[in-house]
């Protein structure tokens, strides 16, 4: 299974649809939570990224992504994130539908990029809704723990992501659900696709008779559904195709 035979698949979408995890960014220095250098092997994402935490104490929750919001905040678009966009631009892809809070995408030139865990460019006071963006409030981090709502002072900021506990963003996963169920191609890339209700799409897709490529730099629950599975870096492998695709 190759990249020849993905650009084969791609070539003749109509609507193909791409899941992105958190593997597309990894190449642009944002470590993965899963997954060699991931998160997991540091500390507990599902505890220091939970709701609970977050209220129980921000300036604990601030202290630990400080320095991963410093990382993101620097972080540019790779090669990957240019290919999709390039897929985007040339009429084979009408859509990402993306796990990551980076927002490298939409830097990449994705213009249809559906956010199903938020955005973390962005920070809300929880006492009166106002919002900032992450780098205003990762600039005072260093003067003020936890950081303060300028509006009225409240120390509940939150990154606009959806934290482990909370709710989903509802348009934004009817959204996902109704282009998997539109799909003809699903495009899967650096997901470990065991984050739910992610990792239901692939098989709402697959029920409506979408094929289903697989690109991930080492193996899904899903591959074995998958016509093409390429065991890889993203920011290697969607150039290729996309070279592929265009001579
Ligand atoms: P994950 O961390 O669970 O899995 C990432 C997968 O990417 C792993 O299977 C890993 O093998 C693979 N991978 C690593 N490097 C790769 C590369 N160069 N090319 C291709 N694949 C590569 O990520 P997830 O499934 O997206 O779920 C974790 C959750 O954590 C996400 O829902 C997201 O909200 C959040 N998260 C976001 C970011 C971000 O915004 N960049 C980063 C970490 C975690
Ligand atoms: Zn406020």
């Amino acid at each position: 299974m190759t990249a020849r035979h993905a650009a084969e698949i791609l070539f003749t979408a109509r609507r193909a649809l791409a899941l992105t995890g958190a593997g597309v960014s990894a190449e642009s220095g944002i470590p993965t939570f899963r997954g060699e250098g991931g998160l997991w092997k540091q500390y507990d994402p599902v505890k220091v990224a939970s709701i609970e935490y977050f209220m129980a104490d921000p300036s604990a929750y601030w202290t630990v992504s400080k320095e991963r919001g410093r990382v993101a905040l620097a972080a540019r678009p790779n090669p990957g994130h240019h290919a999709l966009a390039a897929l985007e631009a040339g009429g084979r892809l009408a859509a990402v539908v993306t796990q990551n809070t980076d927002g490298l995408h939409q830097e990449s030139g994705s213009r249809n990029v559906i956010e199903i865990h938020g955005s973390s460019r962005t920070v809300q006071c929880l006492d009166c809704a106002s919002r900032e963006p992450r780098a205003d409030v990762q600039a005072r981090l260093h003067e003020e723990m936890p950081p303060r709502c300028k509006v009225c002072g409240g120390t509940y900021l939150k990154p606009t992501v959806v934290l482990f506990g909370e709710p989903m963003p509802q348009a934004a996963i009817t959204k996902a659900f109704a282009l998997a169920r539109e799909a003809d191609v699903l495009l899967v890339v650096g997901s470990s696709l065991v984050v739910y209700p992610a990792a239901d799409i692939p098989l709402v897709a697959l029920r409506s008779g979408a094929r289903m490529i697989v690109i991930n730099a080492e193996p899904t629950p899903y591959d074995e559904l998958a016509e093409v599975v390429i065991q890889g870096r993203s920011g290697e492998v969607l150039p290729e195709i996309v070279d592929l695709i265009g001579g």
